[in-house]
């Protein structure tokens, strides 16, 4: 495998805990979960490991400013906003969405970090995004582009690598065995893609399983698809994927991008209950209701293991929308 160039400020490897009290609660296999929430990055998320990659493609650049884009809560804008303040760039980000009255959970977070907002809606969100970055180049600035979720394949390389991580710290905890399942939040399809690639080259046995938070089933699979091809040419590492290889399950959209239901609820009341792990209403929360839900539904054998990586996004819990909602009494 090619080695990319990376800085590395990210808390890693990232704790690999078992969950007994949840397992034993819902009877089905037996559950771990990989804590990418504590990758150290002002409050931590899965963007952490790909800014990595992504930080120092930036400094090969000459780059004085990053610029990225995501909805008005992005735990990825957040992320790269605090990259920025660490390594000495100007952030502009680009939040699609109405600007909200009140600064809270991660758009308070990227005010702190000193980063700049541009505001947009959904429909023109690309073209602000270049149109914005046009202007920094004219003016000198020297921009460097990040894309939504940090998903080009410089940052996927770093869910890549991940799973090495993963299968070299197994080494180290005998109680833990090498899991059957991966599952997690799937969105911009960077984490799975480079998962998916990772599986190859490392050797992994078990199955990846992306809850999609937003996308059709075959959108996402298509997106991971080309991501992981990509990435896979990026570190000459001549992989041909096949349909079966990228599993994703779109089961579990609900409301659609960003609304928390009775599922949501319900994940993030167990795992808080349970084991004292905080889940976060658009991502982690989704895909951990998709979890229950499949167990309860005997998706899995209960003789395997299952490990959900959390991605992070603790912030959003802190937003009033969502937690005038989540503490009613179950
Ligand atoms: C971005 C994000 C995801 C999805 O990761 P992708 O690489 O975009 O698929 C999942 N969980 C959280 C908390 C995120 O911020």
């Amino acid at each position: 495998m090619k080695k990319m160039p990376r800085i590395r400020f990210a808390h890693l490897p990232t704790p690999l805990e078992s969950l007994p009290r949840l397992s034993a609660k819902l009877g089905g296999p037996r559950l771990y979960i990989k804590r990418d929430d504590q990758t150290g990055l002002a409050f931590g998320g899965n963007k952490t490991r790909k800014l990595e990659f992504l930080i120092s493609e930036a400094q090969a650049h000459g780059a004085k400013t990053l610029i990225t884009t995501g909805a008005v809560q992005s735990n990825h804008c957040r992320q790269t906003a605090a990259a920025a303040a660490r390594f000495g760039f100007e952030c502009i980000l680009v939040l699609a969405g109405e600007r909200p009255s009140k600064e809270e959970g991660n758009y308070l977070i990227d005010t702190l970090l000193g980063a700049d907002v541009v505001w947009t809606d959904f429909q023109n969100r690309d073209s602000k995004l270049k149109d914005t970055f046009d202007q920094l180049w004219k003016v000198g600035k020297r921009p460097y582009l990040i894309p939504y979720g940090g998903s080009n394949p410089t940052g996927v390389t770093a869910f890549t690598v991940a799973i090495n991580e993963l299968l070299e710290q197994l080494k180290s905890y005998s109680e833990i065995p090498v899991p059957d399942w991966i599952v997690f939040a799937s969105s911009s399809g960077g984490t799975q893609a480079g998962m998916v690639l990772g599986r190859q080259i490392f050797g992994f046995q078990g199955k990846i399983l992306g809850i999609s938070v937003d996308e059709p089933e075959e959108r996402l699979q298509n997106k991971i698809f080309r991501l992981a091809e990509e990435t896979a040419n990026l570190l000459n590492e001549p992989i041909q994927f096949e349909q079966k290889d990228i599993l994703v399950n779109a089961d579990y959209l609900g409301g659609g991008y960003g609304v928390m239901g009775d599922r949501e609820i319900e994940a993030i009341h167990l795992f808080a209950k349970y084991e004292g792990i905080l889940l976060d209403p658009v991502y982690t929360g989704r895909a951990a209701a998709g979890l229950l839900d499949l167990i309860r539904q005997k998706y899995f054998n209960s003789s395997e293991s299952v490990l959900f990586w959390h991605t992070g996004g603790t912030p959003v819990l802190f937003v009033d929308s969502y937690n005038d909602v989540i503490n009613f009494d179950r």
